[in-house]
């Protein structure tokens, strides 16, 4: 297997580029199970853990190369929560925002986040860069808009963010668990709510009928968290299989996002 250890940006872009089908290697977490597991064979990989470029977090730009390590102690206060909930302390040294998205698992724990915040995926190749929205890069399970000799360089967030975070994951056990259903909410003072769902449809969604009665609600009553909670279960479009049945996915969908949203109406 042919190993290449770019320095920085420029050699990493121009290694992807002469080799377009090598396989990117980030923190390894993803890509090694499937090695170990023998599902993938790569001939050639770039690991770009020495691409410091890849590690910037400044601006409302997060780097592809940033751990879960480094969210969970960052100023975001549902991506540090998120990242608290990802695997052991060892796969949150070394897995990455990059890894995650690149994975494209519809249970992959930053999705929500990133979906409920509406970012931008940014590629580079040795062309340049395109910025994609979260939902123009998600494009089904384990499916990327990423193209040969591209990478994630790493997500642009908005200039605003609403103060009111909360993330939640329902899993077979409280740690090393990947997600039956996970679920992040923003809300902003003027009671503009965001929600996001994963492990419930081929990728991260938006549930808007439920997003848009919350968001109509300044303080909401128990009938309309009951009637939030019933839209959610409508609007998901989960499928069984080992983790959980579509119905019971449809069931904790609605009350983990009603959960979640009530944790952002308390002052
Ligand atoms: C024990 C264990 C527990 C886990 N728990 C969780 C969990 O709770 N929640 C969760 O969401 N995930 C979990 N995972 C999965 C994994 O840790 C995450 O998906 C992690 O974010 C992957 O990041 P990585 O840097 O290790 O990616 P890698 O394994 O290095 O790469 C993953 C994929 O992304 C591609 N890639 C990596 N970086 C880039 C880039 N910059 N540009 C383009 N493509 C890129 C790779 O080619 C590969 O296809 C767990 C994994 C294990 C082994």
């Amino acid at each position: 297997m042919l190993i290449e250890r770019p320095q920085d940006l420029p050699e990493a872009l121009e290694g992807i580029g002469g080799s377009p089908h090598a396989v990117l290697l980030a923190g390894g977490t993803d890509l090694m199970v499937e090695v170990n597991l023998a599902h993938r064979r790569p001939e050639a990989v770039i690991a770009l853990r020495r691409v410091d470029d890849l590690q910037t977090w400044e601006d409302g730009f997060i780097g592809a190369g940033v751990t879960y390590a480094r969210m969970e102690t960052g100023p975001l206060p549902a991506l540090a929560e998120l990242a608290r909930t990802v695997g052991s302390p060892q796969i949150r040294a070394v897995g990455t925002i990059g890894g995650n998205l690149g994975t494209a698992s519809p249970a992959g724990d930053t999705l929500p986040f990133l979906a409920a915040i509406d970012a931008e995926v940014v590629l580079g190749s040795r062309d340049g860069q395109r910025r994609l929205p979260w939902h123009e890069f998600l494009v089904g399970p384990k499916q990327t808009a990423l193209t040969p000799g591209e990478v994630i360089l790493g997500v642009q967030l908005p200039d605003h963010i609403p103060a009111r975070q909360a993330f939640a994951k329902i899993g077979t056990r409280q740690a090393m668990v990947i997600a039956t259903v996970n679920c992040c909410v923003l809300r902003d003072d003027d009671g503009t709510t965001r929600v996001a769902m994963g492990a419930v449809a081929p990728t991260v969604m938006r549930p808007r009928e439920a997003e848009r009665l919350a968001s109509s609600e300044p303080r909401p009553s128990q009938a309309a968290l009951d009637e939030f909670q019933r839209l959610v279960s409508a609007e998901v479009a989960p499928i069984s299989d080992h983790r959980a049945t579509e119905q019971y996915r449809r069931h904790a969908a609605g009350v983990l996002a009603r959960r979640t949203l009530e944790r952002c109406l308390t002052p």
